[in-house]
């Protein structure tokens, strides 16, 4: 069994697992978040797991059943509004923050070190040295890159792997359930809906209120909308009324009010009316590029990546913050291994993870082609849809048995 010092670059949701299962471990451990201020604040609805809820509860975060909404089908919404087809298949909708609070309190603050970037990484034959930008450093003997999508930990020993756009977008929204729409309660709140316009696709789901309070009246409603962007549409969509083009990610508030309002004008036209209503009553609409991201590696020398570092599958397979914890426990199981020394376990844990990558953004990628801009204009059958949506094979929910 292994143990020693930690560095955990990344304090969100993967960080945050691997820190406190290394902890649990025996290791001692520090985390180094970029951002000074609170990140709960951020973020929209995500899916949830069963095996999400298992790992939460053994990185000893409170958990409670108000966590995530639990719907029990999911159904077919015809551009008319009514119900086409409906399945037995359940979804736990939550928020980020919902997930994140209880994991982050889990966590002993005197270890968290938040406004750190890290710049650099040297490593010699005794350990790992972080280099942050404010010009100080940290030694360990292992180093966990969990530091997201763009992360610097990878840009080092992968300069050249990046986000693929897939050649959609996608907006997405939360809004009170007091505000919805007259009809819409009795519809939606007792199942997942999925919309196929032309082309397009609307997930929608009820997610607990703020506060994670689920009675009835305190929740809210999630939903994503998919569309299809021709990489000039996209850069006009992710540039600033100032000029800036942002890139593949923009700021909410920074979004062009002409462009939600001609997203919002569009909802009203292509989308089943208690959705389109829903979607023109959001006040702050998110944008999303939605990217393939895969790494041939996770591991160089005393370095491991881990989440969104690594893999990211496009949004359908609905796993993020699963496949984050997903990795962070085998992290620290092959760690644990009784001979094994920390080398052994680390090409292990990148035997298995890759594995588990690759499978997971190919599922998503096979979900998802069917709205690539440029495309061959093909539909898909909805009850196929509902029935292969998430990864049922890849992350065991009973749920999706
Ligand atoms: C604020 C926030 C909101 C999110 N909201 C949603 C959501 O609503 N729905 C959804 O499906 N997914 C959301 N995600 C993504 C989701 O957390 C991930 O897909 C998944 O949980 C895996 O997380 P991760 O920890 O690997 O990466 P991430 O959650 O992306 O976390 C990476 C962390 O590393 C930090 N970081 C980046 N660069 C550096 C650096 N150089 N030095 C130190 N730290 C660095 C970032 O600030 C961030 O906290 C959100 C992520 C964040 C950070």
């Amino acid at each position: 069994m292994q143990s020693g010092r930690a560095l955990v670059i990344g304090g969100s949701i993967g960080g945050l697992f691997a820190a406190q299962f290394l902890r649990q471990a025996g290791w001692d451990v520090a985390i180094f978040e970029r951002s000074a201020g609170d990140l709960a604040d951020r973020g929209a609805g995500l899916n949830t797991s069963a095996e999400l809820f298992a790992a939460l509860a053994r990185a000893g975060a409170s958990v409670n059943p108000a966590l995530a909404f639990h719907v029990r089908s999911s159904a077919w919404l015809k551009q008319d509004g009514t119900i086409g087809v409906e399945i037995p298949r359940g979804w736990r909708g939550s928020t980020w923050g919902t997930i994140y609070r209880p994991l982050r309190a889990a966590f002993p603050s005197a270890l968290y070190h938040a406004g750190k970037a890290i710049q650099h990484i040297e490593q010699d034959g005794n350990g790992v040295t972080a280099i942050f930008a404010d010009g100080s450093r940290a030694r360990g003997d292992l180093l966990i890159g969990a530091d997201g999508i763009y992360s610097t930990v990878r840009k080092q020993f992968l300069p050249d792997i990046a986000p693929i756009p897939a050649g959609y977008i996608a907006w997405r929204g939360i809004i009170n359930e007091r505000d919805l729409p007259p009809a819409a309660p009795d519809l939606l709140l007792d199942r997942a809906a999925f919309s196929f316009p032309e082309g397009e696709l609307v997930v929608s789901l009820p997610v607990p209120g703020a506060d994670n309070d689920p009675r009835p009246g305190r929740r809210r409603y999630y939903f994503i909308w998919y569309r299809p962007t021709s990489a000039a549409e996209q850069r006009a969509l992710f540039t600033d009324a100032s000029g800036r083009d942002h890139g593949v990610t923009i700021p909410p508030p920074l979004i062009r009010a002409e462009f939600i309002a001609a997203m919002k004008a569009d909802a009203r036209r292509v989308l089943p009316p208690v959705i389109g209503d829903i979607v023109g009553r959001v006040a702050q609409p998110l944008l999303q590029s939605i990217t393939d991201l895969e790494a041939p590696r996770m591991v160089f020398g005393r370095v491991a990546l881990l989440g969104d570092s690594a893999f990211v599958a496009r949004p359908h397979v609905a796993a993020g913050t699963t496949k984050a914890a997903l990795d962070a426990e085998t992290l620290v199981a092959v760690l644990a291994a009784p001979d094994g020394d920390i080398d052994a376990a680390l090409a292990q844990y990148e035997r298995e993870r890759l594995a588990f990558g690759h499978a997971i953004v190919a599922h998503a990628r096979y979900l998802g082609a069917y709205l690539e801009a440029g495309g061959a204009a093909q539909s898909r059958d909805p009850a196929q849809v509902l029935r292969e949506y998430g990864a049922p094979h890849l992350v065991h929910d009973a749920d999706f048995a």
